[in-house]
Parts: structure tokens; sequence; C-alpha cells
């Protein structure tokens, strides 16, 4: 008899006072704070969150305007704004490389088509016969001005040498 009476006070949990319940971890009752999402840094090795970011990603995109000559998948070429030969046009790559030291293994193909669509576009533009120079600026001592790697077909004129010498 006293036995049953014990096992029912235990069930119906009325007469031993209790601490407030823990909170489930198993139904995850616990009431999430609220933070803040941090912002996302931009992944600078990341073709999508690298779009867009500079002038010559705009052109690419047909955002801003410019004298484009050929695009394929991989590059695209274009009259430069303020030539300094009768023929200056840059051979850029599609995706933003933001400078030569940033080139990796998988790039490969990408400068490669540089190459062979910088002789093409001077065939066409007639130059080939005579010469012409291609140049790629890297950073602050190369005088690199906008930071998306880019390479110049400059000719048309005899273009003299390529540096200064310092005297
Ligand atoms: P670099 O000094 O090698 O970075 O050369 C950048 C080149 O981009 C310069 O020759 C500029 O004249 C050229 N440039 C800058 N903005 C434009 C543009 N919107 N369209 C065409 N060429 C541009």
């Amino acid at each position: 008899m006293q036995r049953s009476t014990a096992i029912r006070r235990t069930n119906q949990n009325d007469s031993i006072p209790r601490k407030a319940s823990k909170p489930n971890k198993v139904l995850n009752l616990k009431p999430k704070k609220k933070t803040k999402p941090k912002p996302k840094k931009p992944n600078k090795k990341d073709p999508k969150t690298m779009s867009e970011e500079t002038i010559f990603s705009k052109i690419i995109s047909k955002e801003i305007p410019a004298d484009i000559l050929y695009q394929d998948d991989l590059v695209t070429v274009f009259r430069d704004i303020n030539p300094v030969a009768p023929t200056h046009v840059l051979i850029v790559p599609n995706k933003l490389i933001p400078t030569v030291d940033d080139i990796e293994p998988e790039d490969e193909a990408t400068m490669g088509r540089m190459l062979v669509v910088a002789k093409k576009i001077a065939r066409e533009e007639g130059i080939s016969d005579d010469g012409y120079r291609l140049i790629i600026n890297c950073r602050e001592h190369g005088n690199q001005e906008v930071m998306h790697i880019h390479m110049h077909l400059v000719g048309g004129r005899p273009l003299g040498f390529m540096l200064k010498r310092e005297s």
C-alpha cells in the first residue's frame, strides 16, 4: 500500500519542489541569441566576387562602352581610350586577374589565348609585317594603372627603344 502511494507521488510531480528545468538540448528549445551576420570579406581570387570590380570588367560585361574589336570565352580586346600610337589596343582576360603576380597555373590557357589573339589583331590592323610591341605592366614599378591584367598591343609607327637608359 505504502509503496504504491510513493510511486504515485513521483509520477504526479505534486509534492517535490523542483528547480526550473534545464533547456532541452535535444529539442534545441534555448532561445537563440540574435547576432548580426558578419559582412563577408570579398575573396580576391574568386572571379564571382571579383567581377565588376574594375573598369575593364565593366567593359567586358558591356556595362560601359568601349571600342571592342574582339571577344571570346577567355579574352576581350578593345581600343585604348588614350592611344600612344596608331594602333593601341588592350587584350584583357575576361576573368579578373589583378596582376601578372596573381596568375595561377589554371590561367595558362587564358594567357596563351592573349598572345594568339594579339597576333590575330595585329594582322587585322595591318601592322604585323613592320612589327609592334606587346607590353604588360605589373604593379607600381611597372606603372600599372588598372588592376586587371591587360596586354597593350602597340604599333603603326617606329616605337624606339623600349625604355630610356638611366644616365
Ligand atoms: P596600364 O598603365 O598598363 O595599367 O594601362 C592602362 C591603360 O588603360 C591605359 O593605357 C589607359 O589609357 C587605358 N584605359 C583606361 N580606361 C580605359 C577605358 N575606359 N577604355 C579603354 N582604355 C582605357
